[in-house]
């Protein structure tokens, strides 16, 4: 079992289109995915067909007013399991910041439940606030996903002290399973120097790209994943692509010296 953080403080970079399409791809290949929406504005909760007044959701859960499993529901898609985010959320940071052992929180939570699943993935809102710290202190591996635009670098840098600081401090197990660019437009000089900087500077870049795609945003919608809306689509493939990496990357995460944060 896995658990990954899909995190990035900056918002509409592609985190969600990405931990929602990948849960889908990686359920499609037979295996028990949960979908844990860490982001008050439950956008992953809606694309999967769930809906931010589900109760009980994840807030319930972390501040203890609701078993975890009680919280977990079956989404439109077969193997894939979805914990819900609401509004509530939004307030946690606050509310919960006087918990015992209030980074862990969400580890805590996810303890019990984690076990009867092959992969748990994070949907992480745009902060680098306690959510996020407790989805990356539960996490063993963190996927972040750059946007292919001015500057993405500089935001990138302070996300991955962040992770680093995570690891020196709080969780020593915790790895950087890589970057990855999206909303690439090969037609754009700008794209492709992002990309090309983004290679030269940071090693754990994934080798797939995820294109800018119209079908892509349109999916969450009609609360599909692009595997249902659009299978044969561009969209499709890259993030068939990027769960292959992904796989392969997860079955080395065990190998000494894998996946070290490298700025
Ligand atoms: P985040 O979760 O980081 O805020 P989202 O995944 O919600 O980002 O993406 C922000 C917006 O961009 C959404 O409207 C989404 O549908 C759209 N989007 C995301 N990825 C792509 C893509 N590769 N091509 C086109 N639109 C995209
Ligand atoms: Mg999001």
């Amino acid at each position: 079992m896995s658990i990954i953080a899909i995190t990035n403080q900056k918002g509409g970079v592609g985190k969600t289109t990405t931990a929602v399409n990948l849960a889908a791809a990686i359920a499609a290949r037979g295996q028990r995915v949960l979908l844990v929406d860490a982001d008050a504005q439950a956008n992953a909760t809606s694309a999967l067909g769930g809906s931010r007044f589900v109760e009980p959701n994840l807030y319930h859960a972390l501040s203890g007013r609701a078993e975890p499993s009680a919280c977990v529901f079956r989404s439109a898609v077969p193997s894939l399991d979805l914990i819900c985010a609401s509004l509530d959320l939004a307030a946690a940071d606050l509310e919960l910041a006087t918990a015992p052992q209030r980074e862990f929180l969400l580890r805590q939570a996810l303890s019990g439940i984690a076990p009867s699943y092959d992969v748990v993935l994070i949907d992480c809102g745009p902060s680098l606030g306690l959510m996020t710290l407790n989805a990356l202190t539960a996490a063993d591996a963190a996927v972040v996903p750059v946007q292919c635009e001015y500057l993405a670098l500089e935001g990138l840098s302070v996300l991955l002290e962040m992770i680093q600081r995570v690891q020196a401090h709080l969780h020593p197990g915790l790895r950087l399973l890589g970057v990855v660019a999206t909303m690439y437009d090969g037609r754009t000089r700008l794209s492709r120097e992002v990309v090309e900087q983004l290679r030269a500077n940071i090693s754990s870049m994934f080798a797939t790209t995820i294109p800018r795609s119209v079908k892509l945003g349109e999916a969450p919608s009609h609360q599909r994943s692009i595997f249902d809306y659009a299978p044969r689509s561009r969209g499709a493939e890259a993030y068939q692509e990027l769960a292959d990496e992904i796989m392969v990357r997860l079955a080395h995460l065990a190998t000494p010296a894998a996946g070290a944060v490298t700025v």
